[in-house]
């Protein structure tokens, strides 16, 4: 049986981003990048005998991705994702070792340039990255040297000099330490490493334009090729990661996007200026509601009983912002901001968590699409926002479990699974293990005053949907629809058509119901395999 999140993996976007593999906690158990986030999730899906890829999906029940500009922004996603929330597959990044940055110290009267794992935000330097892959770090400090001749040695060293070390004799420093250069030519060679390392391309083009040409025509052909270099180099300065930042902030960067009867929302977590993790959400939207108001009613839920952040950046200033501010400000005991920004870093990482709204809301529309498919094809009433699966199973006819699934919106609900340990049904009797397992869910629903679903999924034929259709009404819930899927056959059946309803294979109706059945079955199985692995450890 192929796995349920295999159609969901085919309709991934074929987009760079993060993929996350997410057990029935919600907790990552596995989190990868990729250039193509369809064509690397689906590979997972292949048969395949590699015993990592099998534990992984086996202990999969949602996929959850982020889009990112680029596969080299994706590594620095999925870099912070792994050291923060520490996936029990991905053995890989699981240390702590982090993307490299440059460190100028500007305080220095004789600023030096070095190679840095970390960013620390009191020794007043400056700090240039992360560089990725690694590697890149040392080739760009190698070029600046040898382009700007910025002294390498430690402070101690540098005071202590009576004449230069080797980094002069082969040209990689102009030696300040004994005055080969006046202060006035290093603070300009300074200053043109600092327009270098933020990617100021047209200023510093112009200038290395200059020097390039009058190396080339003084026939200082190596100067005139390691100036042209060091042009091609400021490009991949520029593109600077937005998942790291070396303003070190703590803020949360929400998206929104809204359309027809859903809005999403997508929150990017950045502490100690890393993005460590994101929340998405999708709500069902009332009737022509503004941003605005949208935004207020999420963030006083999202904020409620969640530590808050030093700033928080949103599309639109929501209603109410003012008291908001005053709440926020009372409860975490110092001013927390809510910002719109308009340009600059904050921008960029807004308009980043906009498009993944964006794109969970597209996600989200085909979900809803798959319910209201089949709706019809059923010929139900009601859109069957809330549905139940059942699948019964055993081993060799005993330890009868019965798994209950639950489904909101064409979404997996896991807070809603249950697994039953059939007590009183005989050896391989299903239909009389499927009985019991209504009676204990529904009897409680109705017990507690709890809410119904709209549908009930059972995992069978005609026979199956009979006695499950005699226990519903048993229990008085004669206008809960309930309807089968038999495997194999794929065909649905509900009371009134007995002949059964065959529906395209690439119907999205179809679609669903299979995801609810395959989950339901996933769900009992996983609890089998974990009872087989307990009894071997034995
Ligand atoms: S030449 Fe002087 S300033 Fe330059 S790296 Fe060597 S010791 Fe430091």
């Amino acid at each position: 049986m192929s796995h349920p999140l295999k159609e969901a993996a085919a309709g991934l976007p074929d987009k760079p981003g993060v993929y996350l593999f997410k057990n029935a906690r919600g907790e990552p158990v596995y989190i990868g990048k990729a250039r193509s986030l369809v064509d690397r999730v689906k590979s997972y899906f292949q048969p395949t005998d590699d015993p990592k890829v099998r534990n992984i999906l086996a202990e999969t029940v949602r996929l959850d991705f982020i889009l990112t500009a680029s596969e080299r922004e994706a590594a620095f996603l999925e870099n912070n994702f792994i050291h923060h929330l520490q996936p029990k597959f991905n053995l890989r990044l699981k240390d702590d070792k982090s993307f490299p940055y440059l460190r100028l110290m500007v305080r220095d009267s004789v600023p030096g340039l070095f190679f840095s794992r970390k960013v620390d935000a009191s020794d007043g330097a400056r700090y240039f990255g992360p560089f990725s892959p690694a590697r890149e770090a040392g080739k760009t400090l190698q070029l600046l040297t040898k382009s700007f001749r910025l002294r390498t040695c430690a402070e101690a060293v540098f005071r202590t000099r009576r004449r230069p070390c080797l980094e002069f004799e082969i040209g990689n420093c102009s030696a300040p330490c004994v005055g080969k250069i006046s202060p006035e030519d290093y603070a300009a060679s300074v200053r043109d490493a600092v327009l270098f390392l933020e990617g100021r391309t047209r200023e510093l083009a112009g200038i290395l334009r200059g020097r390039m040409d009058a190396a080339a025509s003084a026939e200082r052909f190596e100067d005139a090729a390691r100036w042209r270099d060091l042009l091609r180099t400021v490009e991949q300065i520029r593109s600077r990661p937005k998942a790291i930042s070396v303003k070190l902030e703590n803020q949360d960067v929400i998206g929104l996007a809204q359309a027809g009867a859903l809005q999403a929302f997508c929150v990017f977590l950045m502490r100690d200026g890393k993005v460590r993790e994101s929340v998405s959400l999708i709500r069902e939207r009332d009737a022509g509601p503004s941003p605005e108001k949208a935004l207020r009613d999420f963030l006083e839920d999202h904020y409620s009983g969640r530590p808050l952040p030093d700033r928080i950046l949103v599309p639109a200033l929501p209603e109410g912002a003012a008291a908001l501010r005053a709440r926020w400000k009372t409860a975490a005991k110092r001013r927390v901001g809510l910002v719109v920004p308009r340009r600059g870093d904050s921008r960029t990482l807004l308009d980043w968590a906009v498009k993944n709204a964006e794109s969970l809301l597209r996600r989200a529309d085909g979900e809803r699409a798959a319910v209201e498919d089949l709706q019809s094809a059923l010929g139900l009433q009601s859109v069957p926002v809330r549905i139940d699966g059942f699948d019964v199973s055993h081993t060799q006819g005993v330890e009868t479990i019965a798994s209950l699934v639950t489904f909101c919106g064409g979404r997996p609900a896991k807070e809603g699974y249950r697994r039953y340990r059939i007590r009183t049904a005989g050896p391989a009797d299903d239909t009389a293990a499927l009985a019991e397992a209504l009676e204990r869910r529904y009897g409680r629903v109705l017990r507690e005053k709890q809410i119904l679903p709209d549908l009930v999924l059972i995992d069978g034929g005609l026979p199956q949907l009979g006695a499950a259709r005699a226990d519903l009404d048993r229990l008085g819930l004669n206008g809960l629809p309930a309807v089968s899927l038999a495997k194999r056959e794929e065909i649905l059946y509900t009371p009134d058509r007995p002949g059964g309803i065959r529906l395209a294979p690439t119907s999205p109706a179809l679609k669903l119901a299979q995801y609810i059945r395959d989950e339901a079955h996933r769900f009992a199985l996983a609890l089998h395999r974990k009872r087989r692995a307990d009894r071997s450890l034995k």
